[in-house]
């Protein structure tokens, strides 16, 4: 079986503007390069994996019918770039829950490693070249666990985190990129 280079992308803040818990289409906002990042991906022969923490389903904040909705959206916003995702991983826990249905302590979660590995089992990942793309250190710790090159971008809460979190972090991201088309540039120049 043919394997790929695989792109794993954080949604909130990384493809799309960060507004608190998406809980209807019309807040889901794209970042304007987004499709053009992703495209650029597929191009290249990279799987494009998106991994989200959604635990406003947990919360009681909106339901996987609305979440669907809003991926329904990002999807047809990228289509209408010319750019497709190879997989969507998303993360409905909390462990403190009001919805008993998503009250877990879960693997999934990031900064733990679940839905990567769950990506793995689906999809023809090659391995050796994976990355991760994100807005926060918890991302990134994603990557670090699951042997991807890590890229933190500066959109979302990236900047803030970057400028006032970063001298407590045990490991620096490999790359930092302003926002998610030059995360993906960097990638495929192999620069990181
Ligand atoms: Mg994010």
């Amino acid at each position: 079986m043919e394997l790929y280079p695989t792109v794993f992308i954080d949604r909130d803040g990384t493809i799309n503007i960060d507004a608190g818990y998406i809980n209807h289409p019309d807040s889901f906002v794209m970042y304007p390069y987004a499709p053009q990042a992703v495209r650029m991906l597929n191009e290249a022969g990279f799987l494009a994996v998106v991994i989200t923490n959604q635990s406003g389903l947990a919360r009681g904040f909106f339901t996987i019918d609305i979440m669907n909705k809003v991926h329904d959206k990002m999807n047809r916003l990228l289509k209408r770039g010319g750019a497709r995702i190879d997989g969507l991983y998303y993360c409905p826990h909390d462990p403190n829950a009001k919805v008993e249905e998503f009250r877990a302590e879960c693997g999934c979660r990031k900064p733990k490693t679940g839905m990567i590995e769950a990506a793995l089992k689906d999809l023809p990942v090659d391995k050796s070249r994976m990355y991760f793309i994100g807005d926060k250190y918890s991302d990134m710790r994603t990557g670090f666990a699951s042997g991807c090159k890590t890229v933190m971008v500066e959109t979302g809460y990236g900047k803030g985190e970057l400028l006032f979190k970063s001298s407590g972090w045990e490991r620096r991201p490999d790359k930092t990129a302003a926002n998610l088309l030059e995360a993906v540039r960097l990638i495929l120049k192999k620069e990181v």
